[in-house]
């Protein structure tokens, strides 16, 4: 740059020093300033994943955090809880029509479960295609469901499917 501006030249050598500060406008962080910031900042997308109780009971949440995080996603939350049936009926109210509405809310209450959300670059999307089809049986080879998975209720992770289910299940269970 030519002839910087002298408070760019101050905002500069802050940036080196300290790191970008908390109450940095949106206009200076994008601003690249030094090369150490990319210079086009993706948008990040959100989602909700749950390791299920099959999972937790089989002691495998360790391999999907691995794999959570050898794929590149961020765990921005997490927290390992035990729902009660009302809390499991709450989340999946949108399948309570369905005949399996009450054994999947038995099973999802029936032990722990580690509530995380991801960040990534189309992480919703991104998510789903590693956890694979809802039955494990039809999942591609690789995937986290056909890996551990093992039935179509007992498929080890869960994961938002849109980005307005993503929001409303992230503030289900983060809600501050
Ligand atoms: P997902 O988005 O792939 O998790 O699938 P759905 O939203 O359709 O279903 C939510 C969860 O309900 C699934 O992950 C399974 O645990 C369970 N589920 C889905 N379909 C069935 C079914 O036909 N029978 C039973 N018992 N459980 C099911």
């Amino acid at each position: 740059m030519l002839n910087p501006k002298p408070a760019l030249v101050k905002a500069d050598r802050l940036l080196r020093a300290f790191g970008p500060a908390p109450g940095l406008t949106p206009r200076l962080k994008m601003r690249n300033i030094g090369g150490e910031l990319p210079p086009k900042e993706r948008p990040m997308d959100k989602t909700l994943a749950i390791i299920k109780p099959d999972a937790t009971k089989k002691r495998i949440i360790g391999k999907i955090i691995e794999r959570i995080e050898e794929e590149g996603f961020s765990i921005v939350r997490m927290k390992l809880v035990h729902l009660t049936k009302n809390e499991a009926k709450g989340f999946y109210i949108v399948h309570k029509e369905k005949g399996f509405y009450d054994s999947l809310t038995e099973f999802m209450s029936s032990g722990p479960v580690v509530i995380m959300v991801l960040e990534a670059e189309s992480a919703i999307k991104r998510w789903r295609d590693v956890m694979g089809a809802t039955d494990p049986a039809l999942a591609k080879p690789g995937t986290i469901r056909r890996d551990h998975g093992f039935s179509i209720e007992r498929n080890a992770t869960h994961g938002s499917d849109a980005a307005e289910t993503a929001e409303w299940e992230i503030d289900y269970f983060f809600k501050k």
